[in-house]
């Protein structure tokens, strides 16, 4: 039988256990701070900031929200971001992804203060984790590897093949995977759009993690029996429902349940563990201003 894997319920019992970190701080008269700022009209990026903020609500971490309207200068938001690396109530910051074409992404990532980046993605905290003395880790892919994990799925000596070669998924994820430590250990191969013969690489592996942004693009016939299948795709597809569409995966579900060992659907897989990871930087970041120490999960 395959195992569909329930990221819901992974993410609520990491929830579970970092409310207890958020006690500890509480007992030391600090109460975690994440702030948010949307520079978009996009409605799903809009979505994704509402359910970082409620996840921040539910657990006790105080979010703070600042929206700047899409017109705003690269100087205003450097500005904002400035005001927030000096506040000492806001323990992390999140600029939420995409911003605006005048404005350099780059440059906005390198100006929020490397202890309050709980994307992970500002140079510092790259570089530390490349060099295996990671602090903050990119969200996505580090809650993949708690997803992994928890499911029981061992990733020392395995081959896995990652699809993706972004900043933000792909290449932390390689990069997570072949450190020496009990969640890396493994033999990555990472795919990308030049990638000649896709389906070797994905047929090839224990474990397919698939991050292209491709709408179905790996089905059953790209994977041998036994794999495990974790889809991160989140693709918005026309379709007849209310809303006029639908989300699909990068993984192409119904023909890879059939070979999977275990998989992960979409919605309701990697997302959670994405905001549960968020959770846990920002209070780590806290953990680690206010020299506090919490037993993270
Ligand atoms: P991206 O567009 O920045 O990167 C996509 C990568 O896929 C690129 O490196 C590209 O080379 C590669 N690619 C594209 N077409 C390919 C093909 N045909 N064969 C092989 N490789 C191909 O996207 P991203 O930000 O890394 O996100 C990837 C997907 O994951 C998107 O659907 C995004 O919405 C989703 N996502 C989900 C979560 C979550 O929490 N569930 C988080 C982040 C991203």
């Amino acid at each position: 039988m395959t195992e569909i894997i329930d990221g819901n319920e992974i993410a609520d019992r990491i929830k579970t256990e970092l409310e207890v970190c958020v006690e500890t701080l509480g007992n030391h008269g600090v109460t975690p701070g994440l702030a948010t700022v949307l520079m978009s009209d996009d409605s799903a990026s809009g979505t994704y900031v509402n359910m970082k903020q409620r996840a921040c609500e539910e657990i006790g971490i105080k979010g703070r929200h600042h929206e700047l309207d899409p017109g705003t200068s690269s100087d205003t938001l450097e500005d904002r971001i400035e005001a927030l690396n000096e506040n000492p109530d806001v323990h992390g910051i999140l600029v939420q992804m995409p911003i605006p074409d005048h404005v350099d992404e780059q440059t906005i990532l390198e100006r929020i203060d490397p202890m309050k980046d709980v994307d992970g993605f500002h140079p510092e905290n790259v570089g530390k984790l490349v060099t295996g003395d990671p602090r903050l880790k990119p969200c996505t892919p580090h809650g993949i590897q708690r997803l992994l994990a928890e499911t029981g799925v061992e990733t020392a000596g395995k081959d896995i093949t990652v699809v993706g070669r972004s900043n933000i998924v792909g290449k932390p994820m390689m990069n997570l995977l072949v450190q020496k430590d009990n969640l890396g250990n493994a033999t990555v191969t990472t795919c990308h759009s030049r990638t000649n013969n896709l389906a070797e690489k994905t047929r090839n592996a224990d474990i397919v993690i698939a991050a292209a942004g491709v709408p179905e693009l790996i089905d059953g016939s790209m994977l041998s029996e036994d794999t495990v299948v974790i889809d991160v795709g989140v693709n918005r597809v026309d379709a007849d429902t209310g809303k006029g569409y639908e989300l699909v995966g990068d993984i192409e579900f119904e023909s890879a349940v059939e070979q999977a060992d275990a998989i992960t659907p979409v919605p309701g897989g990697v997302g959670p563990l994405t905001i549960a990871m968020l959770l846990y930087n920002t209070v780590k970041a806290a953990s680690l201003q206010e020299n506090v120490d919490v037993d993270l999960p």
